[in-house]
């Protein structure tokens, strides 16, 4: 019932919007996850309002739109967001809007569908996690600019001229990245986690990856997933596992918990950001801080 209501609001408040940007003349923003709202900021700079749905902590796979976020999304110039299902509840309200003024962007459709990581457990037959490939979220940040120029042509040059300083970060984060996981020997690179959220973190890197939770979190673990896993991790002598920020941890402490009853131990190696980024103001508040906050805190633990 609540979800009826919520799409009459949507269909209501459409039809009343005419989708003109309300400040300044600049374009309104909407964007799903904390990633997306820094990569747009990035990009966008002072010549656009960023309104992000999600906050620090916060689970896409879980996250329901609130009539708030409704207001925004009506009233945003361009939305963007993840797809491949990463935002499985926000799905039906995107394609609601899609049938009115304007089409939310799914930024993974710039990527070639034929690379990706193919998984059962989403309606998109794809792993969603994709930025965690850094290459990925290169194309992200490309789409982004073209879009953003598109609509608001007077700042093109802009847009394009912060996509390549972006960009760039992005070339030095993965040198970063790559010079500080080479001081990890090749049998160490097992990364046990709440989730699986880092299979293109490991395809990439090098890591074999294992969630406990399967790939999205709105299954949960089962007492025999516990078992195995903590199985897995005494024949593989892992010395660490993470928790994430966006899952709760109860189930990484009844892992560790599972190896002790079996005779074993294994350290909690810190937090990992998966889905969402820390608090904004942070260093891991950003895409690239999240991104050598997680390799320092997995290489350090698993060393
Ligand atoms: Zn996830």
């Amino acid at each position: 019932m609540k979800k009826i209501i919520l799409l009459l609001a949507i269909t209501l408040a459409l039809g009343a919007c005419n989708s003109k940007s309300k400040d300044n003349g600049k374009l309104n923003i909407v964007t799903t996850t904390t990633m997306l709202t820094d990569l747009v900021k990035n990009i966008g700079g002072d010549s656009i309002n960023v309104n992000g749905l999600m906050g620090s902590g916060v689970d896409p796979h879980l996250y329901k739109a609130s009539e708030g976020d409704v207001t925004k999304l009506v009233d945003a110039d361009i939305i963007f967001f993840n797809g491949l299902h990463l935002e499985g509840k926000l799905v039906e309200v995107f394609e609601k809007m899609g049938s009115k003024t304007k089409t939310p962007i799914a930024l993974a459709d710039a990527i070639d569908k034929s690379t990706l990581i193919g998984s059962e457990y989403f309606a998109s037959n794809y792993d969603p996690h994709v930025w965690f490939n850094i290459s990925y979220f290169k194309q992200f940040a490309i789409k982004v600019a073209a879009v953003l120029s598109e609509k608001d042509a007077k700042n093109a040059d802009y847009y394009n001229a912060n996509a390549t300083a972006f960009l760039s970060k992005l070339d030095t984060l993965e040198n970063t990245v790559k010079s500080k996981i080479e001081t990890l020997p090749a049998d160490k690179r097992i990364l046990v986690t709440a989730h699986d959220a880092f299979n293109y973190f490991g395809k990439s890197y090098g890591f074999e990856v294992v969630g406990l939770q399967g790939i999205s979190t709105a299954t949960e673990a089962g007492v025999k997933d516990v078992q195995n896993l903590a199985n897995f991790i005494i024949e593989n002598k892992v010395n660490a596992i993470f928790i994430e920020s966006s899952v709760p941890k109860r189930t990484i402490e009844a892992l560790q918990e599972a190896v002790k009853s079996k005779g074993h131990d294994v350290q909690i190696g810190g937090t990992l950001y998966s889905d969402a980024l820390g608090s904004a103001g942070t260093i891991e508040g950003t895409y690239i801080g999240m991104f050598e906050y997680n390799v320092n805190t997995i290489v350090n633990a698993l060393k």
